[in-house]
């Protein structure tokens, strides 16, 4: 059964772990990399997430790290762009290394720093990290960069987008050259190759699905609605179609809470998840959507990202994004490895530049389909953001205006 995954050079205690996980076969970016990654070789990875990416660096981590030496020193470096990526990655390593001696640690913001120092200080193989924590685990002198000899940069472009660029130049200013370095990037754009280019040696490029591609197991669909109208559509979707588990995003932290509430309101249990809420609360949110306490989890960008659910089916765009590279991610949290999911996206009157945006990117048309009850009206008082502003200002629909026509821009020359 797992002939597959031997070819692919990994030993019998991992070969053992993947089973007992129920992976069978392994997946496109897991044949493609492992081999390269097993020879030591500079990784340059286009995957989204949901492509089993993660085993396709830890595998070959867990594996040469397993063979090396006993001496526990910090050895492989995770750089993951949020706290939530870091938890799943964290979870992956510990799972697949499970039947042997390392020992992986998480260290990210908005958990306590002593309880991970004091992790950190009996030692460990592995680390998973945010850049921000990172750094301040190697200005305090808890870790050492020194003897490390693998070091992967998961979800770049996020990073990229989250401003992490300098922390990133901080962090390989304290890594010896000799090093295997491994690139994961969902999308890639010039600016995201530069920097690969800077960091890696030689690499081997591998591209598990066409650039800016969406996953080919998700269906997709538009409906145009009215602005004011969106919460009662999404409701009545939820509803008319029984949806057990929905992953809702909104653009903003507001309007993630404000949503939960109206869904409340409705008889739908959600529950949002975004920057302003601690760890703490984060996780409950997500542990409550997990084992179906919840039926709607409204989440920001920011927040989704590095979000793995198993089997999610839905997934709704109630505000289209800003960026038309956040879509791909967004839709990226169904059909995952390679099962069913749908996405859909509600379109207010004033969001078609976005869709346009979306649809240059990914090279294709997205259907739309006006549902009936709630076809758009086309009504502006229907699709204010918000009450007009006083004059001379600019209103917060032209600045809209102004970042979609950007966004617009940006999509054409990608
Ligand atoms: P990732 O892209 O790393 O976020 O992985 C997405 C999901 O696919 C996770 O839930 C993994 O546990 C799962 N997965 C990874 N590799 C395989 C595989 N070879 N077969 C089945 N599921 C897998």
């Amino acid at each position: 059964m797992l002939s597959e995954f031997k070819t692919l050079g990994l030993c019998h205690t991992l070969l053992s772990s993947i089973s007992e996980l129920g992976y069978q076969t392994p997946t496109e970016v897991q044949t493609e990399a492992i081999p390269h990654a097993l020879a030591g070789r500079d990784l340059l990875v286009g995957a989204q997430t949901g492509t089993g990416k993660t085993a396709a660096f830890a595998l070959p981590i867990i594996q040469s790290l397993a063979q090396g030496t006993d001496e526990r020193r910090l050895r492989a470096l995770i750089v993951v762009p949020t706290r939530e990526l870091a938890q799943q990655v964290y979870e992956s390593f510990h799972e697949l290394s499970s039947d042997t001696n390392l020992v992986t640690v998480a260290a990210y913001g908005g958990t306590s720093i002593r309880v991970q120092t004091s992790r950190l200080a009996k030692g460990c193989d592995i680390l998973i990290a945010t850049p921000g924590r990172l750094l301040d685990h190697l200005y305090c002198g808890n870790i050492t960069l020194k003897h490390l000899s693998t070091l992967v940069f998961d979800e770049a472009d996020r990073m990229l987008d989250m401003g992490f660029l300098p922390d990133i130049k901080r962090i390989l200013k304290r890594c010896k050259p000799e090093r295997q370095t491994m690139f994961f990037s969902a999308t890639f754009d010039k600016k995201i190759k530069n920097m690969a280019y800077e960091i890696l040696n030689d690499p081997v490029e591998i591209q598990v699905s066409p650039s800016n591609s969406t996953a080919t197991t998700v269906e997709q669909l538009v409906y145009p609605v009215d602005r004011k109208r969106k919460a009662e559509l999404l409701a009545f979707l939820i509803g008319s179609r029984n949806w057990q588990q929905v992953l809702v995003f909104t653009k903003t932290k507001q309007g993630s809470d404000q949503l939960a509430k109206e869904l409340a309101l409705d008889g739908i249990k959600a529950a949002s998840i975004n920057g302003d809420k601690s760890q703490g609360a984060r996780q409950k949110a997500l542990d409550d959507f997990k084992n179906g306490k919840v039926r709607a989890l409204i989440a920001t960008d920011v927040a989704a990202r590095g979000l793995d659910i198993e089997k999610l089916e839905q997934v709704v765009n109630f505000d289209m994004p800003y960026k038309p590279e956040d879509y791909v991610h967004r839709i990226g949290r169904t059909g995952r490895a390679g099962q069913i999911g749908i996405a859909i996206s509600l379109m207010s009157p004033n969001e078609e530049d976005s869709l346009l945006a979306i649809e240059r990117l990914i090279d294709t048309k997205l259907p739309q389909e006006w549902l009936k009850g709630f076809e758009p009206s086309l009504d502006t008082e229907m699709n204010n953001e918000k009450p007009p502003r006083k004059r001379g200002r600019n209103s917060e629909k032209q600045k809209m205006k102004a970042r979609l026509k950007i966004h617009a821009n940006r999509g054409k020359k990608n």
